[in-house]
């Protein structure tokens, strides 16, 4: 790389944030936070702004079956993406949907950066030997259709589309019609083992989810692991009276049933060592002069082993949870993890940190299917995610950029 080289991808990755900006976004509120919602006008804003950007960097665009975008530089022996062969490839990316009210980072640099990454290596003259790959998955944060991490999912088969496509939005819209005003077409929607098969290697470049890198005054780390998670919903059914008439004893109120599963849950996550959030609430009618006929609630939880996890879950058994989705640990592949750290040394000078996170992600959807995949997180300036406060320094985030670069030259040479 130039020397230059750190200087001009922290300009450049925060030039193209702020061309996001304004998406789903209002500068006057910036307190309320993005909101993309997967299949949103938003989102296919979002979409149609990477194709773009990398059909500007001369990039071979390809809308998989599932709605994921693929931008590929090919090497000179290839003209079209589908003349891929198997373990060939190298990918990165991460996705561009927020959860309601998320933050700048969470997504966007992750895409931002494989952008900037690939604009720095044909600054210097190289091409590749072998396919290199930006994805953009859809449907990462599962806000709109309540499975997180949809597009890579449904691609890789750990979710049948069968499924998928019986998943509705709040409002009523069905997956497949947000597909296909998205121009996937639900017929065609599946798992796509060829395009999966292709891939050598994968990374997703991430801002931290925590507050590990900052007291280790390291801008950059390397995952190694993704703690077992789920998602359970629990429907809590009363009946519904004047909330000025009926006598307490005579109540049948489930919001005091709710209110015990959100302390039992923390209660049991801190005796369990892991974590535990009632985070989303519908309440029935939602009149705040009627008792309510029913609450219906999602648990969040997530430890460290699978064990942790099951006795979380354990101590909310009587509450009936109805589980959502549920995904084992992952633990990335340590050869891409030895490589990624190679690379942050050669972008910053200094050794990361290899952290676990507590946070799903496509990558780790890869991993689990057998793709050879691996994560490099930019430090968090406040620790926060999915919220406003998501921060992180141009400085870092160039810094990352620079090492995504460094770390697709090594992968892309290993033979
Ligand atoms: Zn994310």
């Amino acid at each position: 790389m130039l020397p230059d080289a750190a200087a001009r991808a922290s300009r450049r990755v925060e030039s193209l944030l702020r061309e996001l900006d304004p998406i789903g976004h209002e500068a006057a509120h910036p307190e309320a936070g993005y909101h993309r919602a997967a299949w949103t006008p938003e989102d296919l804003q979002l979409r149609g702004w990477f194709r773009d950007r990398a059909e500007g960097l001369g990039l071979r665009l390809e809308q998989d079956r599932v709605g994921n975008l693929w931008a590929w530089w090919l090497p000179e022996n290839l003209t079209d993406p589908s003349e891929i062969q198997p373990g060939t490839a190298t990918t990165c990316g991460s996705h561009l949907d927020s959860v309601p009210g998320g933050g700048r980072y969470d997504g966007p640099l992750g895409v931002v950066s494989a952008l900037v990454a690939v604009e720095l290596l044909q600054q210097t003259g190289w091409v590749p030997a072998h396919p290199l790959g930006i994805v953009c998955f859809s449907d990462e944060e599962g806000a709109r259709f309540r499975i997180a991490c949809f597009g890579s999912r449904v691609l890789t088969g750990a979710l049948s589309p069968e499924r998928a496509l019986a998943c509705t939005a709040e409002d009523g819209t069905s997956l497949a019609s947000a597909l296909t005003a998205g121009g996937v077409s639900p017929a065609n929607y599946g798992p796509d083992p060829s395009l999966m098969a292709r891939i050598r290697g994968h990374v997703e470049l991430h801002v931290e989810q925590g507050y590990a890198l900052a007291p280790a005054a390291a801008p950059l780390g390397v995952a190694t692991a993704i703690w077992p998670h789920g998602r359970w919903h629990v429907a809590l059914t009363g009946e519904a009276n004047h909330a000025g008439t009926t006598p307490l004893e005579r109540r049948d109120d489930p919001t005091l049933r709710l209110a015990d599963l959100i302390r039992t849950a923390r209660e049991a996550a801190e005796e369990c060592g892991g974590v535990a959030t009632v985070g989303k609430i519908l309440v029935t009618p939602n009149g705040v002069n009627v008792i309510p006929s029913q609450v219906d609630a999602w648990v969040d939880v997530r430890a460290p082993d699978e064990a942790v996890l099951d006795a979380i879950l354990h101590r909310l058994e009587d509450f009936g949870l109805e589980r959502e989705s549920r995904t084992p640990a992952t633990h990335f592949d340590p050869t891409l993890a030895e490589t990624l750290g190679d690379a942050c040394i050669a972008a910053t000078g200094t050794a990361a940190p290899h952290i676990p996170t507590a946070a799903g992600h496509d990558a780790g959807i890869l991993q689990d299917a057998g793709v050879p995949s691996g994560m490099l997180f930019v430090r968090s300036t406040t620790g926060a995610s999915h919220t406003p406060a998501e921060a992180a320094t141009e400085t870092d985030c160039g810094l990352g950029a620079l090492a995504l670069a460094e770390a697709i030259r090594q992968l892309e040479r290993a033979e």
